[in-house]
């Protein structure tokens, strides 16, 4: 039976799950708790083998309809999901600030318009994938991007809505049925999301959200033989496992992890500028894969450049997210708290130096002040693992060989920054082993551009025709250019 909706800052939201096209609730609940004050949200349905089942039952059951749909003919019911989730711009906005303590305003400005341009942008782009012809002399081949099936998305909570979206748009738009498995720390907006679809019309089993811990209700829909694509995005370890799964069933999955990525700065950059783009490495409290969390700073500049980004620093506006005019909010969880002080206390015992911040932030018990330590080893913890929280190395190089060393020396290849003059930086760049890297910039994203790590940040890449190549079965139907007839010495 269905429950109640909870009433969160005044918007309405179902605790239960969204299974073929209606709400099914749960005897098992789970609670869930605002990270900016610890207090009690709601009990949200926790998922059971049996909502598991039903799910992706429904999503097979609509399959066949669904994928027989030219993308054309999808294009409308993902343009009315984008539209719907426009209708509630607000609703979404609140709940991801009071779930995951993401920024208000970046709800507002970045998160809500991302959103709706994930799931149109992918709605159009199909439209270029039918039928891609490759003439040769031999032959016509007819080039199909076919739906892959049932598939699995696996979110965390640090951008649930924003990373939900990004692969249900090319999902849906190559004619897969979903089903959504938000974070159990913040699974809010992904319940709006239900609203928002159900309201566009998307027929009952394309798109589902079952709720629910990550180790039970998760573990279930990645281990499903049933199931044709995975695709996660969340740490190393889970990753290992659902790879694991994954491999049992020879499913292919889409890996999108952590990070470790290098901000170097490099003799010749602008440093007020550097400087400036390094305090927004402590948005959302640091817990953004892809920020720059290590820098590495020319020698001859690091004074300076450590006392303008400490400017910076000071004036960062720490507190409640739902306050437009904050910039650092909290972290998640107390455990993910106790986790990033123990790096922070284990650095401090190994000789690291504390440039700025390192203890809880008075604001409340899930705030952490924006950290920066020096005097940090390449082999230390500090600098080898994510630590997923505002906190920051700085080590200093003598010159480009070393600074690409520093920066290629860990397991991790998300992302990158590199400021200098554009040709120096940009040739630094590319010398580094990540996915991406931004030159004297951070964050600009293009969703027509390739996204995703190497090395332990991740397998795949998603973007453009990339989420496609994932989420569909490429076929090649083969036409004969001349009449064809089967002999033994044909090569
Ligand atoms: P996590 O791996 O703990 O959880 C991510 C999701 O996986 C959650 O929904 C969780 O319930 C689920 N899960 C956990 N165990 C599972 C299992 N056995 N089977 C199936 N699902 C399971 O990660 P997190 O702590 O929620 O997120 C933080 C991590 O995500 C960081 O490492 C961060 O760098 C990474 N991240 C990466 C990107 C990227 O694009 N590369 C973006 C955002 C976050």
């Amino acid at each position: 039976m269905a429950a109640t909706p909870l009433q969160v800052a005044g918007i309405p939201v179902s605790p239960d799950h969204y299974i073929d096209g209606r709400r099914v609730g749960s005897a098992q609940r789970f609670a869930l708790h605002c990270p900016i004050d610890q207090g009690l949200l709601g009990d949200i349905a926790e998922g059971s083998e049996e909502h598991v089942e039903t799910a992706i039952r429904a999503a097979q059951a609509a399959f066949p309809a669904w994928s027989a749909l030219t993308a054309a003919q999808r294009k409308p019911y993902l343009d009315r999901f984008a539209d719907e989730i426009g209708k509630r711009a607000e609703a979404f906005c609140v709940l991801e600030s009071n779930d995951a303590g993401v920024l208000l305003s970046r709800m507002r400005h970045g998160v809500v318009p991302r959103a709706m341009l994930n799931l149109s942008y992918f709605a159009e782009h199909a439209l270029t994938l039918q039928d891609r012809p490759i003439d040769t002399p031999q032959a016509h081949h007819i080039v199909r991007h076919d739906p892959a099936g049932v598939v699995v998305i696996i979110t965390p909570w640090n951008a649930p809505l924003m990373l939900s979206t990004w692969k249900l748009g090319p999902a849906l738009a190559a004619g897969n049925c979903c089903i959504l498995k938000p974070p159990e720390w913040a699974p809010l907006t992904c319940s709006l999301l239900a609203d928002a679809a159900h309201a566009a019309g998307l027929p009952p089993g394309v798109f589902n959200v079952v709720q629910g811990a990550g180790a039970t209700t998760g573990a279930r829909l990645v281990s499903d033989p049933r199931i044709a694509r995975i695709s996660f995005t969340g740490s190393v370890p889970t990753a290992k496992w659902i790879a694991q799964a994954a491999g049992a069933n020879l499913v292919p999955c889409s890996l999108e992890l952590g990070g470790k990525s290098p901000f170097i700065v490099l003799e010749d950059a602008d440093i007020d500028n550097a400087a400036a783009t390094g305090a927004l490495m402590y948005r959302n409290a640091g817990q953004v894969c892809l920020a720059g969390t290590r820098f590495l700073v020319h020698q001859n500049i690091a004074e300076p450049f450590i006392a303008a980004m400490r400017g910076y620093v000071d004036k960062l506006r720490i507190g409640d997210p739902r306050d437009e005019a904050t910039e650092v909010g909290p972290i998640i969880h107390m455990r993910q708290v106790d986790r990033v002080i123990g790096f922070v206390e284990r650095a401090l015992a190994g000789g690291a130096t504390l440039l700025w911040g390192g203890r809880k932030h008075p604001f409340g018990a899930q705030y952490v002040e924006p950290t920066m330590l020096s005097g940090v080893k390449q082999d230390d913890e500090i600098v080898q693992n994510e630590v997923f929280g505002p906190v920051l190395t700085l080590q200093t190089f003598a010159d480009d060989e070393q600074a690409l060393e520093l920066a290629n020396g860990t397991d991790y290849g998300l992302g990158g920054v590199c400021y200098g003059e554009t040709a120096h930086a940009t040739a630094v760049a590319q010398r580094v082993r990540t996915g991406f890297i931004w030159v004297n910039s951070f964050g600009i994203r293009d969703l027509a551009a390739p996204f995703g790590g190497i090395k332990r940040s991740g397998i795949g890449r998603e973007g453009g025709d990339w989420s496609f190549e994932f989420f569909c079965d490429i076929k090649d139907v083969v036409v004969p250019a001349k009449p064809f007839r089967a002999s033994f010495s044909q090569r």
